[in-house]
């Protein structure tokens, strides 16, 4: 196994492409520990998101093709978000793609003259024109690229931006192999300034075989660990979507703009009700067993012959949340309905459907008005959400273009900052109490995934901020690991600390499997460093009023205890970045 890591490297100003030697696989190991490195190597700190020369990052990990659920590719990019390093992960197939072409990581610098698309695979490298496919939706361009890229398609992965990119706005995602997204904090923008509408990974060359004789056990008795635990039922049955009910009955799952955390309509988009109607079929992501994303249908009536036509949307519980509770509607047609149009036009369906949330109590409030929204917005609304999808999407005034740059730019300019769903970005769908609050709004990618607080809240009543701010410190060492592994954070429970170090020994990383937990701790601390260097500030990170209105299973959020759980973790990630060396 290389102890080096392969780096492709392309610039589209000069449409010319280097393959770089990086030493420096056991201290940051791959994924988000790579793409850090590379950041630092090939980023600006100081020079905006939208500079030609920042980089686009595509990183996997020394365990990929090698270990089932080794299955996310890190994407990391200045956001236009905050203008600050950031990381978004996706499954599909791009991480197996990458290592079938021999690459650990990707970067994209320079902007393209005109639009195009980029292909690359182990002995080749193609920079297509692609004016044509500018305009056009995530389905259809998909399906062009698919026919313009025939090539090894068992082990093509292509990655492609809507209307959202195109226009830059901070809530557009990358879709990736239709089903799934680097959808948080706007690398979908990041893809629109370089003028790159899709890249295309050709895994065309074949993965090393590990000469190691444990490698064959090792590889059975993991996968047999992650078919066996309850984690592969609890994703493939029902998968995330079980959490509506759960996190309603907690009084956790927010409905119209967080004005409410539970309702009766709940069993309406519940888990369980997607599977019993809505369900058409489970997928995987290449490398993985498990098959937890669901795939469900909309019928869609065409007028004139009075023939149907089916969409197929693969639905989560985030997205539900946003697209379904979030804007008062409780049937699971409508929130495909509502999901396939940001799909469509390549938003984030989680920070799009927040948005629309505010946008409609704001209307309901009178802060806008039809000069802004185009049509009239209301809460269970469905015609009126998914045009409000397409407008944001495709940006199409200034009121929409200005709340795809975040629902807080929007509430700067209209008022209504204070019922803003936003945790440093658009929230994630657990209103858990207090600390989720917290975490979300100061960690790292402002992601539910950032840290277990949305779980561990949902066990833990007890006010005691040092051992809150503790578990959030804690948990998210070993994180930032997995994530350098590039796993599937479901199988955290199989992939524990022991079990890594066992699989990087048989594949020949002596060094790195036996120091996980120093290299963890090596990789939190550089991406807290990275994004501080951009000028990341916690104390900035204000926290909505709404959010301490809201009425969880632990009784009304106390604001004194937010407060300090928002200073106190302030306070030690800012000691975090200060205790390193600089990057
Ligand atoms: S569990 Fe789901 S998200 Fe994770 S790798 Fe498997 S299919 Fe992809």
């Amino acid at each position: 196994m290389r102890d080096h890591f392969k780096i492709l490297k392309v610039d589209l100003s000069a449409g010319k492409a280097e393959v770089i030697r990086l030493e420096g696989r056991n201290e940051v190991a791959g994924g988000s520990g790579l793409a850090a490195v590379v950041f630092n190597r090939y980023g600006y700190f100081s020079r905006p998101w939208n500079h030609p020369e920042q980089p686009l990052i595509f990183a996997i990990g020394p365990l990929t093709g090698y270990f089932p659920l080794m299955s996310k590719t890190v994407c990391a990019f200045k956001s236009p978000y905050h203008d600050q390093y950031t990381e978004s992960h996706a499954g599909g197939r791009s991480a197996l793609s990458l290592a079938f072409a021999g690459i650990d990581a990707l970067v994209i610098t320079g902007r393209s003259r005109e639009p195009c698309c980029l292909a690359v695979g182990s002995r080749n490298l193609e920079i297509r024109p692609a004016g044509f496919l500018w305009g056009l939706d995530v389905i259809r361009s998909g399906k062009i690229l698919r026919n313009m890229f025939k090539t090894s398609s068992g082990h093509r992965s292509i990655l492609r931006i809507g209307q959202a990119g195109e226009k830059q706005l901070a809530m557009a995602g990358i879709n990736a192999d239709t089903y799934r997204h680097f959808g948080r904090l706007g690398g979908g923008a990041v893809m629109g300034a370089k003028n790159l509408k899709a890249v295309v990974i050709n895994g065309d060359a074949v993965l090393d075989q590990p000469d190691s004789r444990g490698y064959a056990d090792l590889y059975k008795r993991v996968f047999k660990q992650v078919i066996d635990t309850g984690m592969m039922k609890k994703y493939h049955d029902l998968g995330t979507p079980a959490n509506i009910m759960t996190l309603n009955s907690l009084q956790a799952l927010p409905w119209r703009n967080l004005q409410a955390s539970s309702d009766p309509g709940a069993e309406g988009i519940s888990g369980e009700r997607f599977a019993k109607d809505a369900l058409l079929r489970n997928i995987a992501c290449a490398g993985c067993p498990v098959g937890c994303i669901h795939v469900g249908f909309v019928r869609e009536k065409f007028m004139k012959d009075n023939r149907y036509m089916y969409k197929q949307v693969a639905y989560d519980y985030e997205p539900i949340f946003a697209a379904g509770s979030m804007l008062g509607v409780s049937d699971c047609f409508s929130v495909l309905n509502i999901m396939d149009v940001m799909e469509r036009v390549g938003l984030d369906v989680i920070s799009g459907g927040v948005a629309i949330a505010w946008a409609t109590e704001a209307f309901e409030r009178g802060l806008i008005g039809p000069e802004e929204t185009i049509i009239p917005l209301g809460f269970g609304n469905v015609d009126a959400c998914k045009k409000a999808a397409f407008y944001l999407g495709t940006a199409a005034n200034d009121f929409y273009r200005l709340l795809g740059q975040g629902t807080l730019k929007a509430a700067e300019r209209y008022g209504g900052s204070e019922f803003a769903c936003v945790l440093g970005q658009e929230m994630a769908g657990y209103a858990t109490g207090e600390l989720f609050f917290a975490a979300q709004s100061l960690g790292f990618r402002h992601s539910h995934l950032d840290s277990g607080a949305y779980s561990f809240e949902q066990k833990h009543a007890e006010k005691d901020v040092e051992k809150m701010v503790d578990f959030l410190m804690e948990d998210e060492v070993p994180r930032a690991f997995l994530t350098s592994m590039v796993a599937c954070l479901f199988a955290r429970g199989v992939y524990r600390p022991e079990v890594l170090s066992e699989c990087l020994n048989v594949l020949g990383y002596e060094k790195l499997s036996m120091n996980v937990e120093q290299t963890a701790h090596k990789i939190r601390s550089l991406r807290w460093k990275t994004r501080f260097a951009c000028g990341f500030d916690p104390d900035s990170i204000t926290i909505p009023k709404r959010f301490y209105k809201v009425k969880s299973w632990k009784g009304p959020v106390d604001p004194a205890y937010l407060n300090a759980l928002r200073s106190r973790y302030a306070e030690r990630l800012k000691a975090l970045a200060d205790e390193s060396q600089t990057p």
